[in-house]
């Protein structure tokens, strides 16, 4: 059989799952290419898929689930008969959409071998039958050989997101360690598929891969790891192999504030392997939404470990999820006021500060009778719960922070982006803005991705902010 696989959007990164199942694929005798429609810009998905049997569809975020829904009505509306799969962390959420009936497969997690056996299935039936399957799966070993993984199957590395360092851009290579979590963070759709589990690539396999990468011409190395400290032992095996073969390679990798402190005694040598930052997921200084969100921090951990990264020479960037039911106006200005204090501002990225919290189908905050009377579903929003604020002026900032956003990134330093939102905050909110002194802030470097990383957000119109926005990416589809 004859399989394109369409990536829709990946935050800028290089879609390693679709690597992965045409690799499998192709082990199974079938022939993969991979479309990564996000990076090739205006290319048409249906002319790619001329001459192919089947279309699979990675959905491992929300908004690639939200691209897909339209992906798919004006496929069904061209080739009716064309069989579509979608796999990825939110494939099994579609399940609540209207899916057309050309749909045969919705799986999420460890499903490579459920996704080659439905294409062997088509090989060997009239059409895919069988009605729609979902599969969900968290235990199975991902069987993977390194010569499975085919990168020039992709465009170039330049085509993606690169580490911005002091001035100069790096290539950047993505890969993984692990997949799964071993956490259950109650907003998060890591947990809904993989229940508190996670599953280890083979390190052999991963420094194969960052050979090809390096050959490619990556300097930088990006592990997608949704924490890379769920498994210290084995990335630290990994990073130490890959220090040994390149040893000017630099890094990131994100790790929870819990994980930094509990292993602070591996932080120096993290930083004498090239980290170049660590990403961590701070959400909020709030302590209830924290604790609402299940996140195993505090406010001072947050603080500590900054201050535990700092001394090494490793630069936190923290994500935030500020928008949330529980959060009141006074701890959105707290939240401003934090990232100032512990000298963050160059360390955020502005978008963080206009995330409000998402809820999708299967969300763990649906299953807590504490929260989920909070959240709505609705026909015509068939991928997520709607909620609104006890204080709407909060819902007011939100939506105003999300549409200035695109302006001041044209045209004003993070610093100045920051400064400008927190002032609208406060005028919002009937606070008094304080006068913060921002010359350090202004001579700061930290290094970082060229694109704005975030996950657990409801789509915004601003949040594919390179190189096309959501509302103009779903039109174009
Ligand atoms: S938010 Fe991070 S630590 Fe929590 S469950 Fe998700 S991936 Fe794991």
């Amino acid at each position: 059989m004859k399989v394109l696989i369409a990536s829709l959007y990946e935050l800028g990164h290089q879609p390693l799952s679709s690597l992965a199942l045409a690799g499998s694929l192709a082990a199974a005798g079938h022939e993969a290419q991979v479309f990564d429609y996000d990076r090739a810009g205006s290319g048409d998905v249906l002319s790619a898929l001329n001459g192919h049997d089947a279309l699979l569809i990675s959905v491992p975020m929300h908004t690639a689930s939200a691209i897909a829904l339209g992906l798919m009505e004006r496929v069904f509306d061209e080739l009716p008969h064309l069989p579509i799969a979608l796999f990825g962390l939110y494939a099994v959420n579609l399940s609540r959409a209207d899916l057309p009936p050309s749909v045969g497969l919705l799986a999420s997690g460890e499903t490579v071998a459920d996704v080659v056996e439905w294409v062997d299935h088509l090989g060997r039936e009239e059409g895919f039958g069988g009605g729609l399957k979902s599969v969900t799966r968290a235990r199975e070993r991902l069987r993977m050989e390194p010569a499975a993984l085919n990168r020039s199957l992709l465009p170039p590395l330049d085509a993606y997101a690169k580490l911005s360092v002091g001035g100069t851009e790096r290539l950047t290579g993505y890969t993984e360690a692990s997949r799964g979590c071993i956490h259950t963070c109650a907003h998060c759709p890591v947990p809904t598929v993989y229940q508190g589990r996670i599953r280890i690539n083979k390190p052999e396999w991963v420094l194969k891969d960052i050979d090809q990468l390096v050959e490619m011409g990556a300097a930088h190395i990006t592990f997608g790891d949704p924490d890379f400290f769920n498994a210290p032992a084995h990335s630290m095996r990994i990073l130490r192999a890959m220090h040994g073969s390149h040893p000017k390679l630099t890094f990131d990798a994100t790790i929870k504030v819990e994980h930094l402190l509990e292993h602070r005694e591996l932080l120096r040598e993290l930083a004498d392997l090239g980290c170049a930052f660590v990403v961590s997921a701070f959400e909020h200084t709030s302590e209830e939404v924290l604790v609402k969100l299940r996140k195993g921090h505090t406010r001072p951990q947050m603080a500590e470990a900054v201050r535990a990264c700092r001394e090494v020479g490793i630069e936190l960037r923290p994500s935030l999820l500020p928008f949330t039911p529980w959060t009141s106006p006074s701890e959105i200005i707290d939240l401003f006021e934090f990232v100032h204090d512990q000298e963050l501002i160059g360390n955020v990225d502005p978008i963080q500060f206009t995330i409000r919290l998402l809820v999708p189908a299967g969300s763990l905050l649906l299953d807590e009778p504490a929260t989920r009377g909070l959240f709505h579903g609705s026909e015509s929003e068939p991928l997520s719960y709607g909620w609104r604020s006890p204080w709407p002026e909060l819902d007011a900032l939100q939506a105003e922070l999300s549409s200035r956003l695109p302006s001041w990134l044209d045209s004003l330093a993070n610093w100045q982006i920051f400064e400008q939102m927190y002032r609208l905050a406060c005028s919002y909110l009937g606070f008094v803005a304080k006068d913060f002194d921002y010359s350090r802030e202004q001579e700061r470097s930290v290094p970082k991705l060229t694109e704005s990383w975030f996950c657990c957000a409801e789509p915004a119109e601003t949040m594919v902010i390179a190189p096309i926005t959501l509302s103009r990416r779903i039109a174009a589809i």
